[in-house]
């Protein structure tokens, strides 16, 4: 477990670490994993263990009871703050002012990024086993050419916000009585942009940004299963003036297929056969994503014996050259309307093994259909 790591090994100090050197480590790591700002899918916990380690180092006391007894000396208390922590606190803006007295502000005018896009994809069930490609074609806010994506008419360009000075937020100072509070929002005129255009572009209105239909390819790897997201980045909407794209995540539907079903890697088919041909053995055709394939059921199978196709399932997403298995599962379906005939052959067969059965067992729809027949 990833909280278990020792604190100062979290902010990167030495044991002997002063203050000052603990308070500019957890700076820096604060600022390099906040969630808002860092884009590795680990930020948030490193961002909550960062936190954590700095809460209770920065302490003097719970820094001495962590030096002599560790973490079980601290008790509930050090996780429990730890995990509230994070969530507690918002904005970047946030954090600085509660431990900086907002000395910094973390964020600087920048334009917006695009928002991601999600695109539904169905494809066959082979499809998703041996991988495919597809043209998908969708709406997309895209870089309008006449301002270049800056939303200024040409000829023109945003100027700085007078509001915040480019800064893209704005901060106000209260009173309270805990003593002064630094409040940071962004900047009601520019929208945290830091710039503003006084002339809009025509095309765009000043967006910076059209509608556009765009056509890609998208390659549908081998084992691709229900429900997973394929990414492709800066295929999304890009922001606007000039902001990042965002991502097109394109999400799988697989049709399922009416005889086979998938668990993982592994396919399995059932396969109904008769007590005659459970008893004295047969072929069956097994429907596999490579086509029709023969198999022997052997004289004796008994009711629920798998019997596996080695290498006829479905891909490994990540390893390739492997795959899974197909396993057929036998069903010996009993009947259960009997014709004349069949009650006589099934009751010759119980005389012969001595096996008691009960012999006015017809139901009384059998006795009309065999007295019409
Ligand atoms: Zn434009
Ligand atoms: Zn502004």
């Amino acid at each position: 477990m990833a909280t278990e790591r020792d604190y100062y090994a979290i902010l990167g100090v030495q044991r002997t670490s002063s203050d000052a050197e603990i308070k500019r480590a957890y700076r820096k790591l604060a600022q390099q994993w906040h969630p808002d700002v860092s884009q590795e899918p680990a930020a948030a916990e490193r961002f909550k263990e960062v936190n954590e380690a700095y809460q209770v180092l920065s302490d003097p006391q719970r820094r001495q009871t962590y030096d002599m007894f560790g973490r079980a000396g601290l008790g509930d208390i050090g996780s429990d703050f730890g995990s509230g922590f994070a969530s507690g606190f918002g904005g970047f803006g946030d954090i600085f002012d509660a431990f900086f007295g907002g000395a910094t502000t973390g964020r600087r005018g920048r334009p917006l990024a695009g928002s991601d896009l999600r695109y539904d994809l169905r494809i066959t069930f082979e499809e998703a086993v041996k991988g495919t490609t597809k043209e998908i074609e969708f709406p997309v806010l895209v870089r309008c050419e006449t301002c270049a994506g800056s939303g200024a008419k040409p000829g023109t360009s945003p100027i700085t916000c007078p509001q915040c000075g480019g800064r893209g937020e704005v901060q106000s100072v209260r009173q309270t009585m805990l003593g002064q509070m630094i409040n940071v929002t962004t900047c009601p005129r520019c929208r945290g942009e830091g710039r503003i255009i006084e002339e809009p572009c025509e095309t765009c209105r000043g967006d910076g940004r059209v509608e556009k239909k765009r056509k890609l390819e998208v390659t549908i790897p081998p084992g691709i299963d229900e429900g997973h997201q394929i990414r492709l980045s800066n295929e999304g909407e890009v922001g606007p003036r000039g902001g990042p794209a965002g991502s097109l995540y394109v999400a799988v539907h697989v049709t399922p297929h009416p005889s086979l079903r998938r668990e993982g890697t592994e396919l399995i088919y059932d396969a109904d056969i008769s007590v005659a041909q459970a008893a004295l053995g047969t072929r069956i055709t097994v429907p596999t994503v490579d086509g029709d394939e023969e198999m022997e059921i052997k004289p004796g199978t008994q009711p629920g014996t798998e019997v596996r196709l080695r290498g006829r399932g479905v891909p490994h997403l990540r390893r390739s050259g492997s795959r899974g298995d197909l396993h057929v599962f036998v069903n010996v379906v009993v009947p259960t309307r009997l014709n004349r005939r069949q009650r006589e052959l099934l009751e010759e067969l119980a005389a012969e093994g001595k096996e008691s059965v009960s012999t006015n067992g017809s139901s009384i729809r059998e006795k009309i259909r065999d007295a019409l027949a």
